[in-house]
């Protein structure tokens, strides 16, 4: 398998998404060391600890982000697996090459996308 049926070529995006993957999943390791990891107990001053918990709270989001980059991106190597990769996982529609080449690892087409997006503002 290469080519898809519509031209897209999945080893192509096999590769695009496996690459991201090892990207994430460097960037969540060294996010998580930063913030599970720390030996230093915060610092005494009330000011410095805000900061230093403001921080914190930054460090998670970012790692929440790229750990929910890595569910979508799980999903649509497994997508690949299953000969479905380019079909909208909620209305089975083909996802628009556009979007695809933009967003690798789109598993919704545009319409249920902006759907999902406002029902979970
Ligand atoms: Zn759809």
């Amino acid at each position: 398998m290469s080519t898809g049926k519509d031209g897209i070529d999945q080893q192509a995006i096999k590769d695009t998404l496996l690459e991201q993957r090892a990207t994430l999943l460097d960037r969540v390791r060294r996010l998580d060391k930063d913030v599970h990891h720390r030996e230093e107990p915060l610092p005494a001053d009330f000011a410095e600890q805000a900061v230093e918990l403001e921080n914190q709270e930054v460090l998670e989001a970012l790692d929440e982000d790229a750990r929910q980059e890595l569910r979508q991106i799980d999903r649509a190597l497994q997508r690949i697996e299953d000969g479905a990769y380019g079909e909208c996982a909620n209305c089975g529609d083909d996802i628009a090459l556009q979007r695809l080449h933009a967003l690798p690892w789109a598993t919704l087409c545009i319409d249920c996308a902006s759907q999902a997006e406002r029902r979970s503002p």
